[in-house]
């Protein structure tokens, strides 16, 4: 039997609003069977960078709290800090922009809890076996929750070809030592115009593997770091480079186990709610604010990871008209995510289109 994807598009009356609808929705989709009472529901969700607007509304987060509140259950609303410097490289500065962003307390009913803890570097080690990785770093309050609600918004990937519920689970619950391990081979390095010498690193980095040298800045040695990327994250100065070396193929790989790994911890406490409007080209990492390069089409809901990731992008290049992510971005493989996602057992791009009226 095909795994159900449920479609609503954005039209509403006098008589149905689009809450009914998700309403509606959830309950045919079995949302609640995700739930138990007492449980600490992550959700997981993307706050957008500073000058980005197309994330997910405020008000429809703040519904899909309020549905979980009433099944006696806790929701908290999550994200984990980013790998590079910037408004999202620390909880202090990122639940503030979660604020800025109108995902504040009083408006979405639930708290913002970064999963990785101050400085992404609380984590814990999901072991998996699969080609890329052994042991996956995973964002601690992720992992400690007992369930996932994974509020996705669509868009394009300057890297990845395509950012979906995959990518918001394998990419969006990794620790910074996880995000490095998807975006680099290599250890950081020193960009030593920018080194001031400070000696903040030094006395973060546990294995000793930072020293300020004779010029005044620092030196990181690669036999010793273990690529736990704490340096990065304590720089003040933005000092600490990353290499960004990895192939979109790497990376859509690694994007992929990291989401198995959570996904077959949490198993069938996992529900997607994937929106696919305000599309654009490059993902809400993005500090601009981008075109929208297709109108906005619905929202999607399954508990198939894979399925609903598929039916999205069909749901797109059926509204272009084209194959619009080929176009975007022609070079990047990004497909076979959905063959080495169904090869791990995540899902199945088989899936059946339940449309709600
Ligand atoms: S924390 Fe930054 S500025 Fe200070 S020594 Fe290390 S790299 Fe240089
Ligand atoms: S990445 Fe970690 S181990 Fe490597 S130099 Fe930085 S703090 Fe030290």
């Amino acid at each position: 039997m095909k795994n159900k994807v449920y479609f609503i598009d954005f039209h509403t009356t006098f008589q149905r609003s689009i809450f009914d609808k998700i309403g509606d929705t959830l309950s045919q989709a079995g949302f609640k069977d995700t739930i138990r009472e007492h449980d600490k529901v992550a959700v997981k969700l993307h706050f957008g960078a500073e000058t980005n607007f197309s994330v997910i509304n405020p008000r429809y987060v703040r519904y899909f709290v309020n549905r979980i509140l009433a099944l006696d259950a806790k929701p908290f609303l999550t994200d984990t800090n980013t790998l590079y410097a910037g408004n999202r490289v620390n909880s202090i500065d990122h639940t503030n922009l979660a604020t800025r962003h109108g995902y504040a307390r009083s408006v979405v009913n639930a708290p913002v809890i970064i999963a990785d803890g101050l400085v992404g570097q609380s984590e814990e080690i999901v072991k998996i076996d699969t080609k890329e990785t052994k042991e996956a770093h995973i964002g601690s309050d992720i992992h400690h929750a007992d369930a996932i609600l994974a509020l996705t918004h669509m868009t394009g990937h300057e890297a990845a070809g395509f950012g979906a519920a995959i990518k918001n689970i394998g990419m969006g619950c990794a620790s910074r030592k996880g995000k490095l391990a998807m975006h680099s081979t290599s250890r950081p390095s020193i960009n030593c115009d920018r080194c001031v010498g400070c000696d903040r690193c030094v006395q973060w980095c546990q294995v000793n593997a930072i020293s300020i040298k004779e010029n005044g800045k620092a030196h990181i040695d690669e036999e010793l770091c273990t690529g736990c990327s704490m340096c990065i994250s304590v720089c003040p100065f933005i000092a600490i480079r990353i290499k960004w070396n990895t192939s979109s193929e790497f990376l859509n790989t690694k994007i992929t186990e990291y989401a198995h790994a959570v996904t077959s911890h949490k198993r069938d406490k996992m529900f997607y709610v994937n929106f696919l409007n305000n599309i654009t080209r490059l993902c809400d990492c993005a500090n601009i604010h981008g075109e929208y390069i297709v109108p906005n089409i619905g929202i999607l809901f399954s508990k198939d990871i894979v399925a609903i990731d598929r039916a999205s992008i069909d749901l797109i290049n059926e509204r272009a008209g084209k194959d619009l992510f080929k176009e975007l971005y022609p070079d990047i493989l990004w497909e076979n995510i959905f063959s080495y996602a169904e090869k791990l057992g995540m899902g199945s791009s088989d899936y059946e289109l339940v449309k709600i009226e």
